[in-house]
């Protein structure tokens, strides 16, 4: 098995993550790294003990759903929970962020965002990174390296 790179090894973590979603409506998975070590991460879904949109459907206000916590909020609240720093900290999302997780992502010191796919990329969202100084990055996962993990399980 060929070794990984850092990008797609944090970018298969995010998309495990994913794959805990309880949304119907969209999988997201989002890892917090530092110095090339994963500090926290976090899927889309309720709040710990709440309904899931699984088991009881979308709760649909605006077109979105209002149930679920983000995953890159997830990330950064575990880290508050716990106590892990977040400024100078990366992100890789398996979305582009929405605008409220932008504007917390920012907030919260992230230095970088890679993301799998574009999801809306609202165009605020992008400006604001740029006047934070903060980079982003399309990570595209490489199915190549899903497959050869998989022979090898
Ligand atoms: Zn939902
Ligand atoms: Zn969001």
């Amino acid at each position: 098995m060929k070794r990984i790179s850092w990008n797609q090894y944090f970018m298969a973590q995010s998309q495990l993550l994913s794959s805990r979603s309880t949304c119907t409506r969209l999988a997201v998975g989002a890892t917090i790294v530092r110095d090339k070590r994963m500090i926290a991460g976090g899927y889309n879904g309720s709040i710990a003990g709440g309904t899931h949109c699984t088991d009881e459907g979308c709760y649909i206000v605006d077109n979105h759903c209002v149930r679920t916590i983000h995953a890159e909020m997830n990330a950064l609240l575990q880290c508050a929970k716990f106590g892990v720093a977040t400024e100078g900290a990366e992100i890789y999302v398996t979305h582009f962020p929405c605008l409220q997780c932008c504007k917390a992502l920012i907030q919260a010191g992230i230095k970088a965002v890679y993301y799998a796919q574009d999801y809306k990329n609202h165009p605020y969202a992008l400006e604001l990174f740029e006047q934070a100084n903060v980079k982003t990055e399309k990570v595209s996962i490489d199915k190549d390296i899903f497959l050869s993990f998989a022979e090898n399980v």
